[in-house]
């Protein structure tokens, strides 16, 4: 799946209710779930990271929507600016 087509299937499911809640109170539920991954990567917890992931993924896609950010814009460039990538 592309990220775009990611992003389009949670705007489409998500966008109405995501937009109304507001870029406030949505970036407090985003950071709930990065602190809900931090913790199972303290526990060693690979099953619920896993979860959490999904978790923090999805909330990111609904920052992005309520921004008007296309995230395959911003994967595409920073897959075109090594300077963005993370060292080795
Ligand atoms: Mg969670």
């Amino acid at each position: 799946m592309e990220i775009s087509e990611l992003q389009k299937i949670i705007r489409d499911r998500y966008f109405k209710s995501d937009n109304e809640r507001g870029i406030h109170h949505t970036a407090l539920w985003f950071h709930e779930e990065v602190g809900e991954l931090s913790a199972a990567i303290a526990r060693g917890d690979k099953q619920n990271a896993k979860e959490e992931f999904g978790d923090v993924l999805m909330w990111l896609m609904t920052l992005a929507n309520i921004l008007d950010i296309d995230m395959q814009d911003v994967v595409d460039e920073h897959l075109n600016n090594p300077r963005k990538l993370p060292s080795k």
